[in-house]
């Protein structure tokens, strides 16, 4: 646990590509930014370098011709950043105060600090289904997650049939990812059209491993404590007929949810709970001095490289402020 009297010009709260680039511009702008960069949690999805964290092969930032795994290229983020005036608290906030200046803020582990301005850069998190079966089986190893990257490899799926979840890029990126590991992969998908970009579509359907399972939902994850996920009993849309699915894993994939609840309703957010900006142009929120970055705001890019151009215009936008109110 730590504290300090000291206000801090600028505190950035997340560590995803956002998160970075705003900590880079913010330190080279001699604003000295202290870094929340969160902390792996069982309450909580978020993890310090964000969703890359959970990404293999990134093929379409620039400047990397060959792509990057995802993990490396956080790493490279923080390196570049800890390379200027930068210094982190590896906690996630829980407590943050936007109603009274100096802001101020508390992490996890008891750290707490006040800041003259704010930028939120927290992401986002993956979605579950919220069936009891997918809680119970998630625990454990026991078949269900939401990260084939991160567990695609464990000896229980390979050579084995599995499920994706989802219908969008990230079901086809996390299905493409299994059929290096698993005997076929099946994609469930309430619909009979992916929403995935078409060549990520195609690249799917053009896969002998997948078998794509049109117009089902999951009903129910069948295993028991032993086993493990064992099947997957999937209801047709259409007919309305349920049927077994025998599957050793399951990995979610229906998209994601915006890492606002530490803010307690101080910022307004969207209809898809994404904060909003004051000015979609800019990275100002409706108080002055919280700027806000990334995935926390963007429900419609949501890329690592929309997300660090955004933490760039967080990081100028609150220099600018601070040397409006006087503070350099
Ligand atoms: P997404 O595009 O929002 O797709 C979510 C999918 O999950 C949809 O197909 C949706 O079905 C399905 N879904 C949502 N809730 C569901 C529920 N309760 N039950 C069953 N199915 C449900 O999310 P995403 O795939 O995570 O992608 C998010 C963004 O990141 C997109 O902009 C995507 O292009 C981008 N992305 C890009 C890459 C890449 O370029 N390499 C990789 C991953 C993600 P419906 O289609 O019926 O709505």
């Amino acid at each position: 646990m730590s504290s300090s009297n000291q206000v801090e010009k600028v505190i950035i709260v997340g560590s995803g590509p956002a998160g970075w680039t705003a900590a880079i511009y913010a330190a080279r702008a001699n604003l000295n930014p202290l870094v929340f960069e969160g902390a792996p949690s069982s309450k909580n999805e978020m993890i310090p370098g964000g969703q890359l964290m959970y990404t293999t092969e990134v093929e379409n930032y620039p400047g990397f011709p060959n792509g990057i795994d995802g993990p490396e290229m956080m790493q490279a983020f923080r390196e570049q950043a800890l390379r200027f005036d930068v210094r982190v608290v590896s906690e996630n906030v829980t407590e943050i105060d936007l109603k009274n200046r100096p802001f101020s803020l508390a992490g996890d582990e008891g750290t707490t600090a006040s800041a003259n301005a704010i930028i939120i850069s927290t992401g986002a998190s993956a979605n579950w289904l919220g069936l009891e079966s997918e809680k119970h089986f998630r625990m454990g190893g026991l078949g269900v997650t939401a990260c084939a990257t991160c567990d695609g490899a464990f000896p229980r799926f390979r050579d084995k049939p599995v499920a994706v979840v989802g219908g969008g890029d990230s079901a086809v990126e996390e299905a493409m990812f299994m059929t290096k590991f698993a005997s076929s992969v099946h994609i469930i998908h309430r619909r009979d059209k992916l929403r995935a970009s078409k060549i990520m579509a195609q690249r799917a359907l053009d896969n002998d491993k997948i078998v794509m399972e049109w117009n089902s939902t999951l009903e129910e994850v069948l295993g028991d404590d032993k086993a493990g996920v064992t099947g997957l009993r999937l209801r047709d849309t259409k007919s309305r007929e349920t049927r077994e699915l025998p599957v050793t894993g399951m990995f979610l994939a229906i998209g994601h949810t915006p890492n606002t609840a530490f803010l307690n309703g101080q910022l307004d957010t969207d209809e898809k709970g994404y904060l909003e900006l004051e000015d979609p142009y800019r990275s100002t929120t409706k108080i002055e001095g919280v700027f806000a970055a990334g995935d926390v705001v963007d429900s419609v890019y949501r890329q690592a490289i929309t997300a660090a151009g955004m933490g760039c215009k967080a990081a100028i936008d609150a220099e600018r402020w601070l040397a409006d109110q006087g503070i350099e």
